[in-house]
Formats: C-alpha cells, sequence, structure tokens
C-alpha cells in the first residue's frame, strides 16, 4: 500500500479543502476541491435563482483549484467576468489563502426572460474573462483576459491556461443542488514540461504523449463522482490515476468564506471621496450606508 493510498478518507470525504498531487512520472501536477458548508455560507445572503447559484457555485470551485496553485501564502487569486447589459453583468469570485468570496451581479429581468436552463452565452452575451494571479513570492502580477467562449465558465477557463499561460490543463467541474446541501467540485490537472514551473516555452504541446495519458485518464471522470458525498477526493484520484507508478499527495489548504469588508474598511473608502458627494450619499439619518457585494451585509458608515 503507498502513502496516497493510506491517507485515502483520514480526513472524511474532502470538503471544503484543496488536493493537491502529482504524477511525477507524466511530469503532471493535480488540485481537487469540494466545496459543501463553504459554499453554503456564500450562497446563503444572496438568495440567487437556480442558474445564477449555480454559475457562482461553479466559479468557486475554479477560483479554489486555480488559488490552490499558489504556493505561498499572501497570494491571491481573482477570477472575473464582464458583460456589461447582458442578463449577468458582472460575476467576481477570489482565492487568498484558503479564504473564498465571490458573487454574481445579474438583471432578475432579463434572468427571467431566458430558457430555464440558459447557455453561458445566453447569461453573459460577449462577456471578457480576466484571470489574475497576484504571487506573493515576488509580488509579481499575471493577469490574462481572454473572450468568455465555450459551452461553460469551467471550459473558458481551460481555454485561458492554453492562450495565455501556455500550460496544457484540463479542468472539470460539476454542481448538485439536490440533497442535504449544495455540492461544488472540482478536478484540475496540468502539464508541466520537463518538470519545470511557471518556465517560459514557446507554444503549448497539447500532443505530448505524458499529457495525453494523463489527460485520457482524467477526462474519464464522471460529474456524479466529482459531487458524491460518500467518495473521499483521494479515493476519486486513486481511482482515476492507480496505474501510476506514483501518486503523491500535497497539503493543501483549508478553505473558508472569507469576506474583507469592516466599518474601517468602508471608512477608509469613503475618505476618498470629496465632501460634496459624500453630503450626497447620505440618507435621511445621515448616515451612509454601504453594502458589501461579497457578503450582501449593510454596513452603516457615520460621516
Ligand atoms: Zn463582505
Amino acid at each position: 500500500m503507498t502513502e496516497f493510498e493510506r491517507n485515502i478518507g483520514q480526513d472524511g470525504t474532502g470538503f471544503d479543502r484543496v488536493l493537491g498531487f502529482t504524477l511525477p512520472d507524466r511530469n503532471a501536477r493535480g488540485r481537487g476541491v469540494r466545496l459543501g458548508p463553504v459554499l453554503s455560507e456564500i450562497l446563503a445572503p444572496h438568495a440567487y435563482p437556480p442558474p445564477i447559484r449555480d454559475l457562482l457555485a461553479e466559479a468557486l470551485v475554479l477560483a479554489a483549484l486555480m488559488g490552490g496553485l499558489l504556493k505561498r501564502a499572501g497570494g491571491q487569486l481573482t477570477l472575473q467576468v464582464q458583460a456589461p447589459g447582458a442578463a449577468a453583468e458582472l460575476l467576481v469570485c477570489d482565492y487568498l489563502d484558503g479564504a473564498l468570496r465571490g458573487y454574481i451581479k445579474h438583471d432578475p429581468g432579463a434572468l427571467a426572460a431566458l430558457p430555464a436552463d440558459p447557455t453561458l452565452a445566453d447569461l453573459f452575451g460577449e462577456g471578457a474573462l480576466t484571470v489574475t494571479f497576484d504571487l506573493a513570492e515576488t509580488g509579481q502580477r499575471y493577469q490574462g483576459v481572454v473572450p468568455l467562449e465555450g459551452p461553460s465558465l469551467t471550459a473558458a477557463v481551460e481555454r485561458y491556461f492554453a492562450r495565455s499561460e501556455q500550460i496544457p490543463t484540463l479542468l472539470r467541474t460539476a454542481v448538485r443542488a439536490d440533497g442535504p446541501g449544495p455540492v461544488a467540485a472540482g478536478l484540475l490537472i496540468q502539464h508541466l514540461a520537463e518538470g519545470e514551473e511557471g518556465g517560459e516555452r514557446l507554444h503549448v504541446r497539447l500532443d505530448h504523449p505524458e499529457w495525453e495519458h494523463v489527460a485520457v485518464l482524467a477526462g474519464t471522470v464522471r460529474a456524479e463522482e466529482l459531487t458524491d458525498r460518500l467518495l473521499p477526493l483521494e479515493a476519486l484520484v486513486w481511482r482515476l490515476f492507480n496505474e501510476e507508478r506514483e501518486i503523491r499527495a500535497e497539503p493543501g489548504a483549508v478553505l473558508s468564506r472569507g469576506c474583507r469588508c469592516s466599518v474601517e474598511r468602508f471608512e477608509q473608502v469613503l475618505a476618498r471621496f470629496p465632501k460634496e458627494d459624500r453630503r450626497d450619499m447620505r440618507n435621511a439619518e445621515g448616515v451612509i450606508v454601504v453594502d458589501c457585494a461579497f457578503c450582501a451585509r449593510e454596513f452603516p458608515i457615520q460621516d
């Protein structure tokens, strides 16, 4: 029995943490995420209609998978879709040291006019996807913007990796809202040629035999497996790659709902506005009420 096998199921079914693993013989690295209680917490204040709820759940999984690639504490991953005038006009999710937050600004009227099961294009029209990695180790920011294309947000992010990062990447996500609470889960696998991490590359080699092998195996993962509450993520990874000589597990971050809103923070933001503008923002009681889009909480700020 390998160490990876021994660890299967050691800490439950792996809700709300990042599972990191590598396939050393294939120069591949992976991340697995299954959101449960944290997802419920993030969704709770919003009462989103089902298509928006499921889209945000998918986006949060993607943010956790990509955030899970950050090496140092203090690094941040931000996923954003901007689609002015669309039924879903803005999606923002970010990850900072395991803390996840996200929201979608949508137009209920425009959404009601869409089919019950809207496509990505129905929701966002011609949106743009922005992925930003802020690295703590160098203080550098890597940002890529690609058109939001494809059948899903997951497919669009996969395309982002091929185009902007030049890293062969396979992404699968699944969301289920039935049962005791929503579950959203995903798997990310990348090929790091010659084992290098983040090095320059002239072109993406999607036909590298190592990568073809890994992508075929990873591609067999089913949505029901990803969201199966009783199947530990380690067991799922083992199921996919058990014929490999070695699967190496890496401890990943524990995920939480994180918001950085506070009275002090909003006071600082408001202080940057001219006095006249602040006067216009006051309500009848002379208080400026600021609401946090991420957690839908209101903060009365005395000006
Ligand atoms: Zn907040």
